[in-house]
């Protein structure tokens, strides 16, 4: 088995992610990692779907989808589309400058993120879905532990690692993340050599986030000294039992006073931003 494979299985033996049971809806991009965690859990004999939200960033997303469409059929993947648009009446892009025009300055991934987690859940709620596996690689994770570590929100890293969150919650599907310990240039390596129909460039609206300084310096570190990346999540799941533990009780799930779904504010995220381009 090749070893990208190897880790992906050993992460879901060891962390429990799934079983062979489970319908596992993967939030996919079209892009190189959720389009490897697609192909490798469905190597693995386990049970598969995709899932994409468009955030419908024009010719970008279009052609991202329209390559997983292509893949999901050659491979006899189940695919299901959700569009911003038909969801939200908007592009995201549209919302962003909408919320401008009110003088509120969110960045793109900020509104597109807390979005996408809105409709990933409801609709894998929906589709009955056991988990939602999402792409996330060992250097975004790297990079998801320095943001928090920085920024001093201890409570939020809690949640963090190969399974999100600490309380589960009948109205929220665990998220689970296959790639937690590949490498992004290993994932890059595979997908190639696979042939995946996928883009490898970055979407032209991530920009201004806090995200890409600390990826960058990150990247600079993992150059001059190898194992970064791996060392910080080593050191991270060392003390995760403790974080888990001391957060536990703060980690009480809420539900939106407005539309019903999980939240941790009396007024969801995403009610939040869809109230302000309304008003
Ligand atoms: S990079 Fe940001 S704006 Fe682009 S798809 Fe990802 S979260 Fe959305």
């Amino acid at each position: 088995m090749d070893k990208v494979e190897q880790k992906v299985k050993q992460t879901i033996e060891k962390y429990k992610l799934f079983t062979k049971k489970d319908k596992i809806l993967v939030a996919s991009s079209g892009g190189k990692d959720s389009t490897t965690a697609l192909y490798i859990l469905n190597k693995l004999g386990y049970n598969p779907e995709a899932i994409a939200v468009d955030p419908e960033i024009g010719d970008y997303t279009k052609n991202n989808i329209e390559n997983l469409k292509g893949f999901c059929k050659a491979y006899n993947i189940r695919l299901k589309v959700v569009l911003f648009r038909e969801e939200f009446g908007y592009s995201v892009c549209y919302i962003k400058s909408l919320l401008e025009s009110k003088g509120i300055n969110l960045n793109s991934c900020t509104i597109c993120g807390v979005l996408r987690r809105y409709l990933l859940n409801k609709y894998a709620r929906k589709l009955k879905a056991d988990v939602i596996a999402t792409g996330h690689n060992l250097d975004d994770e790297a990079q998801a532990v320095m943001m928090n570590l920085f920024k001093n929100n201890l409570e939020i890293l809690s949640r963090q690692g190969p399974m999100s969150g600490t309380n589960f919650d009948k109205k929220l599907v665990p998220r689970i993340k296959p790639l937690y310990f590949v490498e992004e240039k290993d994932i890059v390596e595979y997908s190639k050599s696979h042939n995946f129909p996928v883009k490898y460039g970055t979407c032209p609206c991530r920009t201004g986030v806090y995200r890409c300084t600390i990826d960058e310096l990150l990247s600079k570190y993992e150059e001059k000294h190898r194992g970064t990346h791996k060392n910080i999540i080593k050191w991270f799941l060392r003390i995760l039992p403790e974080l888990k533990k001391k957060y536990k009780s703060s980690d009480k799930q809420a539900y939106c006073s407005n539309c019903g779904e999980p939240a941790r504010k009396e007024v969801c995220m995403t009610c939040q931003i869809l109230s302000k381009i309304k008003g």
